[in-house]
């Protein structure tokens, strides 16, 4: 379907749970936060019935996100649901990967083509204080189980954060030339309830690509990368794996943002960054169908703004990043 600046919507994040076993520093407050009632959010089959509902006026990609979504109950039981419907070509999951080696197998036999795993650092003792509660060698088993089961293909995302991990650009890249690992460039968002932007620990990814041209040389432009987001892709010489650079802040891509957020509470966002929202759990509480269901979605898409407005900060008083989904 259409939005209202012609751009087709194709694509659903899903936010299964707002909960995590991590505590990233630029997500999470160190407390943690207060979790939302079990009855607050979408069940697994309400969820299945908005997916249904979105496939109806074309959505044909999901992926699955939260919070951290591998500690949702039923999840790889979603998938396998997500899957049998036939105009769904595409299943991805966003994950820290810490219950990759638990559930990896599950799900792959479930139907998911690909995951993404989160990973800011290389080093156990920054890991932890990035993480807060995390062990570095649980990732890596989490991305060894990805590789082993050759999911396709695994993108590493790397918040990349001044004088906390800047300084190891270059090992993720040499990480491109030894794995089939696509690791991503995050610039940092000021998204809810972090310090990290307000500490000024913003780079642009103008520096990191900078940094790493200083090194390697020029990179060339890979077009070959699958996925539907915004990262342009580039390849050291005869590297197994790319290197991309996802740039809200400084180059925002919303010309070809094709995607639609459902939060782990039942509403709808069309961007991130916009508080408007349509609110499909009362309604299908109270019994709507699939056509209800499809024009909710349908007032999605077309409340959806023409870009954001990152730059003047978080504005948000409901929701932030890990309730709406990242
Ligand atoms: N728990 C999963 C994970 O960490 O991959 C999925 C949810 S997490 C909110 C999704 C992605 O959002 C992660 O890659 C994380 O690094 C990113 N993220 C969270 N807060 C961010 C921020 N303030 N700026 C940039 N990226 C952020
Ligand atoms: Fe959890 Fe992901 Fe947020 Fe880290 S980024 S706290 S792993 S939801």
């Amino acid at each position: 379907m259409l939005d209202g600046y012609m751009r087709e919507i194709n694509y659903l994040r899903v936010s299964v749970t707002d909960r995590c076993n991590l505590r990233c520093i630029y997500c999470m407050p160190p407390d943690g936060i207060e979790m939302a009632r079990h009855e607050d959010i979408l069940s697994l089959e309400e969820i299945e019935q908005v997916i249904r509902a979105a496939a109806d006026i074309g959505v044909r990609k999901i992926r699955f996100t939260g919070g951290e979504p591998l500690v949702r109950k039923g999840l790889v039981e979603l998938v396998e649901r997500t899957a049998a419907i036939p105009t769904i070509d595409d299943i991805a999951l966003t994950t820290n990967g810490v219950f990759l080696p638990q559930y990896g197998e599950a799900l792959k036999e479930a139907g998911l083509n690909r995951v993404n795993i989160s990973l800011d650092t290389l080093r156990e003792d920054r890991f932890q204080k990035i993480t807060r509660l995390g062990q570095l060698a649980d990732v890596w088993k989490g991305i060894n189980t990805a590789l082993r089961l050759g999911l396709n293909p695994i993108k590493i995302n790397n918040v990349i954060m001044l004088g906390i991990n800047d300084d190891e650009v270059l090992d993720f890249v040499r990480l491109t030339t030894e794995q089939p690992l696509h690791v991503r460039f995050i610039e940092l968002m000021p998204i809810g309830s972090n310090n990290t932007w307000t500490e000024g620990r913003y780079i642009s990814n103008d520096q990191v690509r900078n940094t790493i041209i200083k090194f390697f040389g020029e990179l060339q432009e890979e077009k070959k990368v699958a996925g539907n987001g915004p990262a342009r892709y580039y390849r050291l010489p005869g590297a197994p794996g790319t290197i991309g650079f996802i740039s809200a802040i400084s180059s925002h891509f919303c010309n070809q943002c094709n995607r639609l957020r459902l939060t782990s509470m039942g509403t709808l966002r069309s961007c991130l960054y916009s508080e408007q929202e349509v609110d499909l759990k009362v309604p299908l509480r109270q019994g709507a169908g699939r056509k209800e269901l499809r024009q909710l979605i349908a007032r999605a898409v077309k409340l959806k703004p023409e870009k954001h407005k990152m730059n003047e900060g978080w504005q948000d008083k409901e929701r932030v990043m890990f309730q709406i989904g990242g």
